[in-house]
């Protein structure tokens, strides 16, 4: 199933063009189901921190994936035993808030700096001498 123009409201220097990809739900067993993301893009409006610019960082991620399970006690009890970070299935309407795992998702992907174009390739020159 494709996404296009989705807009995490908790990451809000996203660009006009929103968050796309590709979405795939799998079930494991009755109580969580294994949602993968694929080919998820978005460009996000960024602030270099070497010359303080305004730039925009293209964000791609191949893969990614995120399980959901029926309730707190599964997470909690799953969660003792795993690294990974679980999450909850809504029991209204069984319905998924894949919006933490989009915001998970870009965060892992986050550079430890963040550098422009033109000061990147600065950098680069500089630990090249
Ligand atoms: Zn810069």
């Amino acid at each position: 199933m494709k996404f296009e123009k989705q807009f995490p409201e908790e990451i809000t220097n996203i660009g006009d063009q929103g968050l796309s990809g590709e979405i795939e739900f799998k079930s494991l067993n009755q109580d969580s189901l294994l949602v993968n993301l694929k080919n998820l893009s978005c460009i996000i409006n960024e602030i270099c921190d070497r010359c303080s610019e305004n730039y925009m960082r293209k964000v791609e991620i191949d893969g990614y994936s995120s399980r959901f399970v029926a309730n707190e006690k599964i997470k909690n009890e799953e969660e003792e035993s795993s690294e990974e970070e679980i999450f909850v299935i809504n029991a209204k309407d069984e319905t998924v808030d894949l919006e933490p795992m989009f915001i998970q998702a870009i965060r892992l992907e986050e550079p430890f700096v963040k550098l422009c174009k033109k000061c990147s390739e600065e950098v680069e020159k500089l630990s090249e001498l």
